[in-house]
């Protein structure tokens, strides 16, 4: 196989955990003996101090060029008092405009060594096995009018939520074509006793439904599923919501895996899709080898899943990730008493070699 993957560190530790991940697709063009181009592209603060824009039309022209898009993250303290336009994450929300990338797939898959580090109990969690699939470019963020202003002699601010039939659609076709390749549930999740949005959600969702027999559908209010969540996470596979109610119930899901070095994350929805780890570019940590480069590795898994339909290479760089953690290798965001400490590289050495094995 042959392919072409832009390839945009960001800034901070997205420039250490995208070299980690590059040097694991690049074990598994050896082992798989597929040919994997790389482009390097600017994005965020970098290409704010480069070419003093977060998101040149180079980036975007080569994303658009290309069969995937890797990013690591953007931001950071030097470029926060920059004005609205000119912050590094403007580079996030144009990427995602301008691929029109309506389904973010997040993950949360506890894996069996790190139990411990999560916050519930062994019991609650051993197994869950969860993706959420969030609408990501309509709803309340998006939605017009909205703005700050006066009204009855007070300020007053105004959102505005709107979903239409099409842009529900196509977000209930990703989740159920995502649950096909895994245990075939899908929860559907809106606020429907309350919301003309969620009612107009539900009803679409159903009808999106009568396509894909073989999956089951149930649908929950969002209150609800918060707490489902934390109560009996093992009873969901994917969950299908609109953007600002997976916004929050994503952060939820992913934090029962304890870690966000650990979280994956893609992109889908346009003719070329972007993968990325949940978290940001950690300035706390930066440039000293402390980064755990599992949630970036895990992301380009999800690539060769999702765009590039390897699924016995993506299989196998999950296996290796879940062999090094069984051994007892963690950089410092998950370790516990008793395991053996490595850093941003050695981690990422460690997860090539279990490849090759
Ligand atoms: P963050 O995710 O960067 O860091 C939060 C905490 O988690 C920090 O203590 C950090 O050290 C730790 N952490 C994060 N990733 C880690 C990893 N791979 N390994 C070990 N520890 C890790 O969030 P923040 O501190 O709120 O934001 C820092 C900057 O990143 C800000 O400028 C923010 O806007 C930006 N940000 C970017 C993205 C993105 O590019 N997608 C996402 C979130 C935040």
């Amino acid at each position: 196989m042959n392919k072409t993957i832009t390839v945009i560190p960001g800034d901070g530790i997205g420039q250490e955990v995208v070299a980690g991940a590059v040097n694991v697709l690049e074990i598994v063009e050896k082992k798989f003996h597929h040919q994997f181009h790389f482009t390097n592209a600017l994005a965020g603060g970098s290409a704010l101090d480069a070419v003093g824009v977060p998101l040149p039309e180079e980036t975007l022209k080569s994303c658009r060029a290309s069969d995937a898009v890797l990013l690591g993250a953007v931001g950071g303290p030097k470029w926060d008092n920059n004005p609205p336009h000119l912050k590094p994450e403007q580079a996030l929300l144009g990427l995602r405009k301008n691929l029109g990338l309506y389904a973010n797939i997040r993950p949360a898959k506890i894996y069996s060594a790190l139990i411990n580090a999560s916050t519930l109990k062994r019991e609650i969690i051993e197994g869950a096995d969860i993706v959420v699939v969030r609408e990501l470019t309509g709803g309340i963020y998006f939605g017009t009018p909205r703005g700050i202003g006066t009204k009855n002699g007070e300020q007053s601010a105004t959102n505005t939520l709107t979903y239409s039939e099409s842009e529900v659609r196509r977000i209930a076709k990703s989740a159920f074509d995502i649950a096909r390749k895994r245990r075939k549930k899908v929860c559907s999740v809106d606020k429907a006793n309350i919301l003309e949005t969620s009612q107009l959600w539900r009803k679409t969702i159903v009808d999106a439904a009568k396509e894909y027999p073989d999956i089951s559908l149930s649908h929950m209010y969002v209150d609800n599923c918060a707490m489902q969540l934390i109560r009996n996470p093992r009873q969901f596979d994917v969950i299908v919501t609109e953007n600002m109610f997976g916004d929050i119930l994503s952060d939820e899901a992913a934090m029962l895996t304890g870690s966000i070095g650990m979280l994956a994350s893609a992109s889908l929805g346009g003719t070329v899709a972007l993968y990325e780890p949940v978290h940001g570019s950690a300035p706390d940590i930066a440039g000293q080898n402390k980064a755990n480069p599992i949630a970036t590795i895990a992301s380009v898994a999800m690539m060769l899943r999702f765009s590039f339909d390897l699924q016995h290479e993506a299989d196998a760089i999950e296996a290796a990730i879940e062999k090094v953690l069984d051994n007892g290798f963690r950089t410092s965001d998950i370790a516990t008493e008793g395991n053996a400490l490595v850093g941003t590289k050695e981690m990422t050495e460690k997860i090539c070699a279990a490849i090759l094995s």
